[in-house]
């Protein structure tokens, strides 16, 4: 259990709780009647609601409800709509706000100038080109400072590979083949940095322990929990942008 549920546990306070995870505050309704968990979506309050019997423990339900977060992102994908790449549209990059600009006679491989990125060809193909663009800005952005950062650390890499995996900003394996979201260009740089840190300092410890986590901090160059809440904050509007629906 995360060490800031024994603070938010102890409150017995009735107002909504935020866990880690879940992307809406949670309200928790114990009920006699109540034969088993229930999580809903309270759209207009945007948060979440718990009912559980009453004779079971706040904490067991809390935990319950933390594991359905896959649940909750799929509901909350559905009522927050993608944002897709259209002219005029506003995407993040590196953490920026840039508008995106289309005119069919520019060359087709999108180009960054200020805060615009401009992309020509047919408008149909508009969209994929702008995503492939980005792929490509993040493959380039992350093999560059994995390379740094494990420079730095003193270890070795196999691959640097750029996926789209909805749960997980990034991954190692025990041969050293990491993998990142390349949705992560989308974030400010220092967000970008502190998950590459992550990843390469599981080339020394592949689990999260005080060593570890002493290597991730020096990577990163201080106090990794600013930019991971960050990161929490930031995931699902990042995960909307160039979705279709
Ligand atoms: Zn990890």
């Amino acid at each position: 259990m995360p060490a800031s549920w024994s603070i938010i546990l102890s409150t017995g306070c009735s107002e909504p709780l935020s866990l880690p995870g879940l992307a809406w505050p949670i309200e928790l309704r114990p009920h006699p009647s109540a034969r088993a968990m229930r999580l809903r979506l309270d759209e207009a309050r945007e948060r979440l609601t718990l009912s559980y019997p009453r004779r079971m423990s706040r904490r067991v339900a809390l935990e319950w409800a933390q594991r359905q977060s896959d649940w909750v992102e799929a509901q909350l994908a559905e009522l927050r709509p993608g944002e897709p790449f259209h002219p005029g549209a506003t995407i993040p990059f590196e953490g920026r706000a840039i508008r995106l600009h289309w005119d069919e006679r520019l060359p087709r491989t999108p180009r960054l100038a200020g805060d615009r990125m401009s992309c020509g060809g047919p408008n149909e193909a508009f969209a994929a080109r702008i995503e492939r663009f980005l792929r490509s800005q993040a493959r380039v952005r992350l093999s560059e400072e994995t390379a740094d950062i494990a420079r730095r650390a003193g270890v070795s890499v196999r691959s640097v590979a750029i996926g789209d995996a909805s749960s997980r900003w990034g991954s190692c394996s025990a041969s050293g083949a990491i993998r990142f979201n390349w949705r992560l260009i989308l974030a400010p740089p220092h967000v970008l940095r502190w998950v590459v840190a992550h990843e390469v300092a599981h080339r020394r410890h592949m689990d999260h322990g005080a060593a570890f986590r002493a290597l991730e901090a020096e990577l990163y160059g201080g106090d990794v929990r600013a930019a991971r809440a960050e990161l929490r904050a930031l995931g699902p509007r990042l995960k909307r942008v160039g979705r279709r629906i």
